[in-house]
């Protein structure tokens, strides 16, 4: 039976010398592929007590939006600044590769709420500890992070010291 690292794509140099860039586009348009990576990422929310489920443009909507449905919760967008139509609160972060402000609406997350935030990949944790952020400024408790792709060696962990971190696959 494949797993789902059989269906990531590694590609060098992309979109920078000296980055590999794992691509899962290769696992979405694969159906069994895509339903082994969702199937595998809802086996990390087994236990976890949550009211929403938040995924980070553009990979995260893929992955946590199917999740969502699955668990009928509701899904928030974190969207790239300038995107969203209602008041929104924002974030400014540093990538593996540039930088990115990151809004959600104000009105999506009451006091309370627990989230759980979704993203295809793990590299610096920089995006997803911007999006936490943003969960806790409008009250929300952030109760888990799931990633498809975990990239170990580039330290997400240590930067999201605090939080409950889980991930499908690794590379180093
Ligand atoms: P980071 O904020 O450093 O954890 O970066 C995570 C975001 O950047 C994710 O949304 C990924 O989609 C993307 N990303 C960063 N590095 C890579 C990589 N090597 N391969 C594919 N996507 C990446």
């Amino acid at each position: 039976m494949k797993s789902v690292k059989d269906y990531i794509i590694s590609i060098p140099d992309f979109p920078s010398k000296g980055i590999i860039f794992r691509d899962v586009t290769s696992v979405l348009e694969s159906p069994e592929g895509y339903a082994l990576a969702i199937d595998e990422l809802n086996k990390l929310l087994d236990g976890v007590d949550y009211d929403l489920i938040a995924g980070t443009e553009s990979r995260g909507f893929i992955f946590g939006a199917p999740l969502a449905y699955m668990n009928k919760k509701g899904f928030i967008p974190v969207r790239k600044k300038g995107k969203l139509p209602r008041e929104t609160v924002e974030m400014s972060y540093d990538l593996e590769y540039g930088s990115a402000t990151i809004e959600i609406h104000k009105d999506a997350i009451k006091p309370g709420d627990k989230v759980v935030l979704v993203d295809d990949l793990i590299a610096t944790g920089g995006t997803i500890q911007a999006a936490a952020k943003l969960v806790e400024e409008l009250g929300g408790e952030v109760v888990k992070m799931i990633f498809l792709i975990e990239l170990t060696d580039l330290g997400g962990r240590k930067l999201l010291e605090g939080y409950d971190v889980a991930s499908v696959v690794q590379y180093e």
